[in-house]
């Protein structure tokens, strides 16, 4: 059942929403206001985000940018009252990759859903390789050897971040922004341990990396391999 995130603080629209979209057979939940969104898209994964513009405490642009930086690539329709080209490209630049002007029929609304998890499943490269690994963006699914390893959801996440910036130098304050999200608080110390749980399961010898390497007084960087 795919699960879609609606960060939208109108009870009206939330409910018209859900309910509509649970008749369709989609899984939802519902975050209502932006602090809310970027916790909900950052702790959990999301198959579609529709999210408003305008929000309590952090606006829909923020709250796109914020799921960006922290690697989400969920598909994401920004739900907008206002109809200013302006507002629509800033959206689009925040990285959404759709918007719909309010009031927005429900059919329409549906049919892009639909079309943008067929991009979704169907897009790029989605499946990584190194050594002897294989990471499935799309299932968050780490094989080794073609075996199936065991990833927490917040080592999946760091994985997707150092896989994003293959041979880039990213210090720990850049990791948490990036995997954790900007309104997590949480010590570097973190980063480090993710860091040696993630090698456990992707290194051939843990103790000597070959992929996440450390990088004295400044923090990790991922190398493909050959
Ligand atoms: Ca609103």
């Amino acid at each position: 059942m795919p699960r879609i995130l609606i960060v939208e603080d109108e009870p009206g629209i939330v409910l018209s929403l859900e309910e509509d979209l649970r008749r369709q057979g989609y899984e939802t939940a519902v975050a209502t206001d932006g602090d809310q969104g970027i916790a909900l898209g950052t702790e959990r994964q999301w198959d579609h985000i529709l999210l408003d513009l305008m929000l309590p405490k952090v606006d829909g642009f923020d709250v796109c940018a914020a799921l960006r930086r922290a690697g989400i690539t969920t598909p994401i329709i920004l739900l907008t009252a206002r109809s200013q080209e302006a507002e629509k490209i800033l959206g689009l630049d925040a990285g959404a990759d759709d918007y719909m002007t309010k009031p927005f029929s429900l059919r329409e609304l549906r049919a892009r859903i639909r079309a943008q998890l067929r991009r979704g499943s169907g897009a790029g490269e989605r499946v990584v390789r190194f050594g002897d690994c294989e990471v499935d963006l799309n299932r968050a699914e780490l094989r080794r050897s073609g075996e199936r390893v065991d990833l927490t959801a917040q080592e999946f996440r760091l994985l997707e971040v150092f896989l994003r910036n293959v041979g880039r130098v990213m210090n720990r304050e850049q990791l948490l922004d990036a995997a954790w999200g900007p309104a997590l608080a949480i010590t570097d110390r973190a980063v480090d341990t993710h860091v040696f749980n993630l090698r456990k399961k992707i290194e051939p010898v843990p103790a000597e990396p070959r992929y996440l390497i450390g990088v004295r007084g400044l923090g990790y960087r991922f190398e493909r391999g050959e």
